[in-house]
């Protein structure tokens, strides 16, 4: 359990890429603050789970990633109640497709502040007290839409691109620090986002549920295959140990090869 008296804060969490990195870092003993939207009663289960698993504290938090004002009380509580973040993992996201003249100004919005400005709120929250202990990681969610484009998803590639630079440039501002910064691009993973957008999919391509599938989600992802979860989250639990301490101000690819062509 070599993440005993850390605490980690990630946002996006009650789903999919989110509490797959909670369920591995409580598995090495973290104090886990959960984070998203979701049936309460479930999320209640996570969260006892996750409190077994690592012997130590796991709480929920709702903050909107739209409110910076949340996402600013979201780190005091975890600071209060389980340790200021050592992790801060941004993770939260959502997706939304239309051709680039249709697309709503509200979606826009929505994508851009969630994936990309929450990431700028919770960073600033939580670099003080990483840097005030010398040690810290902060894991960003990018996409291999981080580093490629695809059309009809103009907000989420921006956003996505817009988190590697921030990447980068926090990286560098606290690379004598002791803390990395680092973006974890997964290909297609098989998640609620992704179940998410085929109906969207087929309605802007006039395409059947199967062919949305195996003609568009993985038509570029050469190995044919989902990521999984699980393999996203041994990246970051290897981000967290000390090997991992010069990895940093980098986008790693989890693609199955989408973005080596
Ligand atoms: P998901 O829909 O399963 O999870 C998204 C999480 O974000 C949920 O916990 C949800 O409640 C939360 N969320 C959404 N809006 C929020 C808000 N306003 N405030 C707080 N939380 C909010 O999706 P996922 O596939 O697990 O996606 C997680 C991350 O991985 C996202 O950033 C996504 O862009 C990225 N990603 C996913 C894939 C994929 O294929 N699934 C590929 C590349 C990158």
């Amino acid at each position: 359990m070599f993440l005993k008296g850390k605490t980690a804060l990630i946002t996006g969490s009650t789903s999919g890429i989110g509490l797959g990195y909670a369920r591995a870092l409580a598995k090495e003993g973290a104090n886990v603050m959960i984070n998203g939207f979701g049936d309460r009663d479930a999320i209640d289960g996570y969260v006892a789970e996750l409190s077994a698993a690592s012997g130590a504290g796991a709480l929920y938090s709702d903050a909107d990633m739209t409110k910076p004002g949340e996402i600013r009380d979201m780190v005091a509580d975890c600071t209060a109640q389980l340790g200021a973040p050592d992790i801060l993992i941004n993770n939260a996201g959502i997706q939304h497709v239309a051709p680039v003249d249709e697309f709503p100004e509200e979606k826009w919005d929505a994508v851009l502040a969630i994936i990309l400005s929450s990431a700028f709120h919770t960073t600033k929250a939580a670099l003080p007290a990483m840097k005030a202990k010398g040690w810290g990681r902060v894991i960003n969610t990018g996409s291999m839409h981080s580093l490629v484009a695809s059309p009809f998803k103009s907000a989420y590639n921006a956003a996505k691109h817009g988190l590697s630079g921030f990447t980068k440039t926090v990286a560098l501002e606290v690379a004598t620090q002791g803390i990395t910064v680092n973006n974890i691009c997964p290909g297609y993973v098989w998640t609620p986002l992704v179940e998410n957008q085929i109906p969207d999919t087929m309605k802007t391509r006039g395409l059947t549920r199967d062919q949305v599938i195996n003609d568009v989600l993985l038509a570029n992802q050469p190995q044919k295959q989902f990521v999984q979860v699980e393999q996203l989250a041994a990246l970051a639990l290897f981000l967290c140990r000390e090997e991992a301490s010069a990895i940093t101000g980098t986008n790693l690819s989890v693609d199955g090869g989408w973005t080596a062509q």
